[in-house]
């Protein structure tokens, strides 16, 4: 095993690389391992550059107003990660566009990235082992969880055919683009969550579908109330999302929805879908040995810090973060995270 590493980063959404960035004008010099290219992360939507990385246009980064940026991209990223990337078409930036222009910023400090996953940790020593998919294992002084979160998806193969095309899981993200306006939308789900995405589509829609297995909405009851009282939402008890409908040119074109009382298949027309039936933080490798919430998000042990449950290990991001959840709030606790660690390791004389 090599000499340990003052900071190692784990993640590569805005969170990790923002980490990245302050850590390296610190002169940490450190590590990130941005996750491995594999098909079971593909899969669970774990692939690296997080959640960013499957969305499309962003529009509420502060500092990319609409306005062409192909000439900037070719300058600012390698011409080999540019040559690989789609066109730049449109106005303002694209998730892809702005993790690649993260992850550039970062590795232009000096930030080393190791295209793997970490496995497994072991907290209980330091320096702090990181155990990774190319089975070496890493010792650092300081250790920054940037892993995120996953949104969940029900695993309907239409579903995986039309992410991007029509398909989402973050209204906020994608809810004002030109292809939901004046269209009818559907959210799938019936907590705060889907409250929160109907109320907030309905601003661009002609209506808004909201589908719920049962009866009774999840959602707090002032959160409820909101939705019965949209008069452009409609919620469609009972049913669930079995096919969503759409072709190649148009993306999705409508939804088909069981009933969960025996009655009969529904379709309806509909230009998105929009899941809300929750996040999955990316906890599991920590293998229970950081303090984490109920639903399994990590634990910022002090109000307004980063710190963790174990000294010397600090989190930031959807990872701990089942609240915000926007890029521009992960770069923020990125950055915190960065100089909380550099702060206790020069409080510790390691650095
Ligand atoms: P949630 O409360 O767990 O609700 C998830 C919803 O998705 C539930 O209605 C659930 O149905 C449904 N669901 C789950 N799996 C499903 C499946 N396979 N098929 C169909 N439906 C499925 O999650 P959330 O709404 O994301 O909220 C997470 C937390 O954040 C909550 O504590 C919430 O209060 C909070 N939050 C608060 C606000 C706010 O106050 N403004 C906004 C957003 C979130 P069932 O009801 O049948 O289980």
């Amino acid at each position: 095993m090599a000499d340990a590493e003052k900071v190692i980063i784990i993640g590569s959404g805005p969170a990790a690389w923002t980490a990245a960035i302050y850590a390296a004008r610190a002169n940490l010099e450190p590590l990130v391992f941005e996750g491995a290219i594999t098909e079971e992360n593909s899969t669970a939507g774990t692939l690296p550059l997080g959640q960013l990385n499957l969305t499309t246009e962003v529009e509420n980064y502060p500092g990319f107003p609409a306005g062409n940026l192909e000439a900037y991209l070719d300058d600012a990223i390698d011409a080999d990660i540019r040559a690989m990337m789609s066109p730049h078409a449109k106005e303002g930036v694209s998730g892809p566009e702005l993790m690649q222009l993260m992850r550039q910023q970062a590795k232009n400090f000096g930030t080393r990235v190791i295209t793997e996953d970490v496995v497994s940790v072991d907290f209980g020593r330091h320096p702090f082992q990181l155990t990774a998919s190319d089975e070496k294992t890493y010792a650092a002084l300081a250790v920054i969880v940037a892993t995120g979160a996953r949104a969940n998806y029900l695993g309907l193969p239409s579903e995986a055919a039309f992410k991007n095309r029509g398909v989402s899981a973050c209204a906020v993200c994608d809810g004002a683009l030109p292809r939901f306006r004046n269209r009818p939308l559907v959210v799938i789900g019936g907590g705060d969550s889907a409250v929160e995405e109907a109320d907030y589509l309905s601003k661009f829609a002609s209506t808004v579908y909201m589908i719920h297995r049962r009866d009774e909405l999840r959602a707090s009851k002032i959160m409820a109330q909101r939705a019965l009282d949209n008069p452009k939402i409609e919620v469609l008890w009972s049913r669930t999302l079995t096919e969503v409908l759409g072709d190649e040119a148009a993306g999705v074109t409508g939804v088909r929805l069981a009933s969960t009382k025996g009655e009969a298949d529904l379709e309806k027309e509909a230009s998105g879908v929009f899941l809300a039936i929750g996040h999955t933080p990316n906890t599991a490798f920590l293998g229970g040995q950081l303090e984490l919430t109920e639903k399994k998000y990590v634990r910022w042990t002090r109000p307004g810090r980063t710190e963790t449950s174990v000294e010397g290990v600090f989190a930031s991001g959807d990872v701990a973060d089942d609240y915000y959840r926007q890029a521009v709030t992960a770069a923020g606790t990125g950055c915190m995270a960065a100089l909380d660690a550099e702060r206790w390791l020069a409080a510790k004389g390691f650095h």
